[in-house]
């Protein structure tokens, strides 16, 4: 072990335990606070580094750390990975055997455990409550804290009684966790919690590692297998709205040469386990499913997601992006959207009895066609729904890579606008381009449009071009489409000053994909690696992994590995330097890792690696 006199115990810990260099933003203090007996509400996105703030708390007070979690499967992940990491921890729920709870039980009588992962239900029952009371409790972590607020969008009764901890162990700090709550949210779990007297630790929603990026579909699986035929090997996962959506393009791509299946309420709770496992293990790569599969699962190295169709919401639509890239890595976001999807989410709403509710639905759904139709930075679409302002453009979307081109279109409108009213404001937008753009069909020839003034007078246009000009002039009100009418489309207030050329336009040129010449630049965040040594320890992971039946992350994070073809460590001393190696992992893993590092030489090229 490398003397590193300056260190404090807590940099101590960071680096033996959890083998990194650095503590991230605010993870210092919040760790801090807790250990000095002061109670912590943390708003930080995902991936952020919450976890660690509570676990390394718990190292530095006496007693269990308590961490009360609503998600089973994911108590299980957290637990396997800090006993990687020779932390002594365990999970008490519904899950477990008798005879394994009874042994859990005893070892937190014994004094054995740093942290113990418990489900809400089981935490509030008498017969633990009291069992607590009899050992020493370091501190309290409320994971998924929003779920104790009716204000959250994941409301769960049985979260919102667990105010009876602070009553009961008044002196035990408490840490309230979350990577979504809105100011009247966060309040409300405070107050819920009975954390009157909490430090309120709230860092921004962005995640700077994802590119967001929106296309408009035009040939939608070519689209999305050009984009996952880019990651070859990685994980990823594609929504889409429909079972038997799902099921098609899961065959699809297989028939495309990716390693995909399908998940979806229909297959069968042992076929869903079963792929949501094999993902887990690196087995599949990509899994195509309803907005069902991810809530479950944890796992760090998921570098795409796609939604094949657009979401209701933002809300939902960052939640489930927000599933890529928890390991900080670069990653992406890839929404395929078309007029038709905009077209049915809207009918659907339609149908929503509710006149209130129906109110807010659409006015979500038209925030989310507003971020796919964005021509600015759409990082700053996207925060700015959520409160927050960038006071520059991000940098890593679609948008600032490859900025849109805008053109004048003061005289297509007004074509369009003189078009709709000469069709005296009862046709649709497919109806209108043919119009425009002089179709010879036997519709237009019955209904006698070929001999309306504005035939033809739009061909110097392309169809996609006519479509898209229409919707972004529905988008800013200046034609109004008919949802519960055929989807008509009729002229407004606006277009009158438009007809009147009292105003101008400019929009952007559609677009479905992005621009080929545009230099992608995918090294990781630290400059290049080899690829190959890179692929190499992969390797080696995943069979390590398999011996010990977990999964690779487990072993390793993508990070960890990156930094290892990177620095090329020789020695032990070289290879705790990287991160996410602590000094447990060093002795279990080490050797393997420097043997496999030194077989792969020193004549290995170094590429750009992703
Ligand atoms: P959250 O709970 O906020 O979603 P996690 O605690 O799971 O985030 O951490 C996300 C990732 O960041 C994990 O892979 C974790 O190991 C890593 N991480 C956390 N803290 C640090 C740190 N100080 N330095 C490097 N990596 C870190
Ligand atoms: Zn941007």
């Amino acid at each position: 072990m490398p003397a590193h006199p300056d260190q404090s115990p807590l940099e101590r810990t960071l680096r033996e335990i959890f083998g990194f260099n650095e503590f991230r933003a605010f993870q210092r203090e919040i760790v801090e606070d807790l250990v000095g007996g002061t109670d912590a509400f943390v708003l930080m996105p995902t991936g952020g580094g919450k976890s660690l703030c509570y676990q390394m708390a718990a190292l530095h007070r006496a007693g269990v750390g308590i961490v009360v979690s609503p998600l089973i499967s994911l108590m299980k992940d957290q637990v396997d990975a800090l006993r990687a990491s020779g932390v002594a921890a365990a999970f008490y729920n519904s899950s477990l055997e008798g005879d394994e709870a009874r042994a859990v039980l005893a070892r937190l009588h014994r004094g054995e455990l740093d942290l113990l992962y418990v489900s809400p239900e089981r935490v509030l029952s008498e017969s633990f409550l009291e069992r607590l009371a009899q050992v020493e409790v370091a501190l309290f972590a409320i994971d998924e804290a929003h779920c104790v607020s009716q204000w959250g969008h994941d409301f769960r009764p049985e979260y919102a009684a667990l105010g009876a901890l602070k009553e009961r162990f008044p002196d035990v700090p408490t840490a309230a966790l979350t990577a979504t709550a809105d100011p009247q949210t966060r309040d409300d779990v405070i107050a819920v919690l009975g954390l009157a007297r909490c430090r309120r630790y709230v860092t921004g929603f962005d995640r700077p590692n994802i590119r967001y990026a929106a296309f408009e579909k035009q040939r939608p699986f070519e689209q999305l297998l050009t984009r996952v035929l880019k990651h070859p090997g990685q994980s990823g996962i594609v929504y889409a709205p429909s079972r038997k959506g799902v099921d098609e393009l899961a065959e699809r791509l297989r028939g495309g040469g990716v390693k995909a299946a399908p998940y979806h309420a229909g297959l069968g709770a042992a076929t869903r386990k079963s792929v949501q496992e094999r993902f887990i293990r690196d087995e599949i790569d990509v899994v195509v499913a309803t907005v069902a599969f991810g809530m479950g699962i944890d796992k760090p190295d998921v570098r795409f997601v796609v939604h094949y169709n657009l979401p209701k919401n933002i809300e939902s639509y960052y939640q489930e992006t927000g599933r890529a890239g928890r390991d900080g890595l670069p990653s992406e976001a890839l929404l395929l959207f078309g007029n038709q999807d905009i077209v049915m989410a809207r009918s659907l709403i339609e149908t929503v009895q509710d006149r209130d509710q129906q109110r807010i639905e659409l006015h979500k759904l038209n925030a989310m066609v507003d971020f796919a139709e964005s021509v600015t930075c759409r990082r700053r679409v996207l925060l700015s729904y959520f409160g927050e302002q960038l006071d520059r453009d991000c940098g890593n979307c679609d948008v600032c890579l490859d900025p849109p081109q805008r053109f004048d279109v003061t005289v297509e409108a007004q074509k369009a606008l003189s078009c709709v009213y000469r069709l005296r404001q009862r046709y649709g937008i497919r109806h209108v381009v043919d119009v425009l753009r002089g179709a010879d069909t036997q519709r237009i020839r019955m209904l006698g449009h070929d001999r309306l003034s504005t035939y033809g007078i739009g061909r110097d246009r392309s169809d996609t071009e006519w479509h898209s000009i229409l919707r972004q002039l529905v988008h800013r009100g200046l034609l109004m489409q008919d949802i519960a009418n055929y989807s008509i489309l009729k002229l407004t207030e606006g277009s009158r000053a438009m007809l009147r050329g009292e105003s101008r336009l400019e929009l952007a040129l559609p677009r479905v994909r992005e621009k080929k010449a545009a230099k992608r630049r995918r090294a990781a965040p630290d400059g290049p690696y080899d690829a190959a040594l890179f692929e190499r320890l992969r390797a080696l992971r995943k069979r390590l992994a398999d011996e010990e039946g977990k999964p690779p992350y487990i072993v390793f994070g993508d990070a960890t590995l990156i930094h290892m073809a990177r620095e090329r460590p020789r020695d032990r001393d070289a290879l705790l330097d990287v991160t996410g190696v602590g000094l447990h992992k060093l002795d279990k893993y080490g050797e393997e890792f420097l043997r496999e590092i030194a077989a792969h030489g020193e004549g290995g090229a170094v590429d750009e690696g992703e």
